[in-house]
């Protein structure tokens, strides 16, 4: 992406996260539903352009402002060996020019009219985003609309621009031990699907591009039959409506979706070890991972159950994993848990931990591993989950206080073609719905010591 770079990390964060140390938080719940334990409706409206633009309007007039979000379903998945973050290569150039709006132009008008703007690219999705107050949404649309259509690829352009992304990749994988670290990590969890691959593409591929690559890219990935544009906000509907119109009624639609189908199912080997010695590194960093369903893979039903679960262990101060391994056994400073639930394919559950000074990381491993089996052997209590399930929801009301947030949780669930409208209209009563019995029965299918994907870095 053209401002921070994004979503090209080992993790896929909720949306542009500064650095590759994505924030551990469930990406899929980051839905944080501001109307407290109860499901409440949204007023909204989903529909289709006669070219298959998939329309999304949301009105939550908290202030007068209006964020408009295109999101395409093209990303690190749909690429192939040879061409990997072909993707994200696309993504910084849809800042460098159209027909009308002169390279870089695109973010000096929405910064001169008082707004903000960025773009992500992610193993499922590329996705652009404007904020502008909403007597502004005209102009939004009309610069979206302009750039689904009428992008330039200019070579001495896509050369310069070439330079900044092989500076990115330095900077955030090959000059950064922790990028380095997780980069590999992904690859030995995922083995060979393509969420195992970096969205950032090798340097390779990246040195390698041609603008003849770029423009089949745009060309088949970016019509309107192969979006979702949404709208969140301060909305008037019918004004909305009549602008969605007017900018993208004519574009011409790509004749059906281009999407790679990912594979069903995941052959999940586990005991795999990473093990890295860095001498860059800052310090020993202990990362255990497992693969787990989301909405759209495996079995969907365990997912609002792991979500609570990572919640129990990781919790902020008052996780299991916190209060026995950090505080009471003092082998490690830091715990972090993170699932997310809306991928496309598979998801990953992760602990991450950071390991007292001095002490040895398989000590470390064996205490956590350890914990972990014996809370196969009992039933969580009620205080202890229900201190997680308000946690939860508490984080989710305090992040989705923002319409960034409301529509980046929308647009992440509809372009991975998840009915967005049940997930965040009824989340309160699905977290708490989930019992200690679920809570054990997901640790035992998917957490065991046989399937765990083990990482180590240390200095
Ligand atoms: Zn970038």
């Amino acid at each position: 992406m053209k401002k921070k770079i994004c979503q090209v990390g080992w993790k896929r964060p909720s949306k542009c996260v500064d650095g590759l140390t994505a924030r551990f938080v469930g990406v899929l719940f980051t839905l944080l539903l501001l109307w407290g334990g109860d499901a409440r409706a949204l007023e909204a409206e989903d529909w289709v352009l006669d070219n298959g633009l998939r329309v999304i309007l949301v009105n939550e007039a908290k202030a007068p402002v209006v964020v408009t979000q295109v999101w395409y379903q093209v990303g690190g998945i749909d690429e192939k060996e040879g061409k990997t973050g072909l993707s994200h290569m696309l993504e910084h150039m849809m800042f460098r020019g159209t027909q009308s709006v002169p390279a870089g132009e695109y973010s000096r008008i929405i910064a001169r009219n008082g707004g903000e703007d960025n773009a992500s690219t992610s193993w499922d999705y590329t996705d652009y985003w404007s904020k502008l107050s909403s007597d502004q949404l005209d102009l939004a649309l009309e610069l979206e609309a302009d750039r689904m259509h009428n992008l330039v690829l200019d070579p001495e352009k896509f050369r310069s621009e070439n330079l900044v992304v092989r500076e990115e990749r330095r900077t955030r994988f090959e000059s950064n031990p922790q990028g380095r670290f997780f980069e590999k990590f992904k690859q030995h969890l995922f083995q060979d699907h393509p969420y195992g691959r970096s969205v950032i593409g090798s340097m390779r591929d990246i040195v390698n591009y041609t603008v003849q690559d770029l423009e089949a890219w745009y060309y088949t990935h970016y019509t309107p039959d192969n979006a979702v544009l949404l709208v969140v906000g301060d909305v008037d509907f019918v004004r909305a409506r009549a602008l969605i119109h007017r900018y993208f009624g004519a574009l011409p639609s790509g004749g059906g979706n281009k999407r790679v189908r990912l594979p069903k199912d995941q052959n999940v080997v586990g005991g795999r070890r990473l093990m890295e010695q860095d001498k860059e590194a800052m310090g020993s960093v202990l990362h255990v991972a497992w693969l787990v369903p989301s909405l759209t893979f495996g079995r969907t039903e365990d997912v609002y159950p792991l979500d609570v679960l990572a919640a129990v262990l990781g919790g902020g101060g008052s996780g299991r994993l916190y209060r026995r391994i950090v505080v009471e056994q003092k082998k490690a400073v830091s715990v972090q848990t993170q699932y997310g639930g809306t991928s496309l394919g598979p998801e990953s559950f992760e602990i991450s931990l950071e390991p007292r000074d001095g002490l040895p990381v398989a000590e470390l491993e064996g205490a956590v591993l350890s914990e972990l089996g014996a809370m196969m052997e009992e039933v969580v209590s009620e205080l202890e989950l229900q201190r997680a399930k308000n946690g939860l929801l508490a984080d989710r009301i305090y992040a989705m206080d923002s319409v960034d947030h409301l529509a980046g949780m929308i647009g992440r669930l509809a372009i991975n073609g998840l009915d967005w409208r049940a997930v965040v209209e009824h989340y309160p009563e699905k977290v708490q719905e989930v019992t200690g019995l679920q809570i054990r029965d997901v640790m035992r299918r998917y957490l065991s010591r046989e399937k765990a994907v083990v990482g180590v870095l240390m200095p």
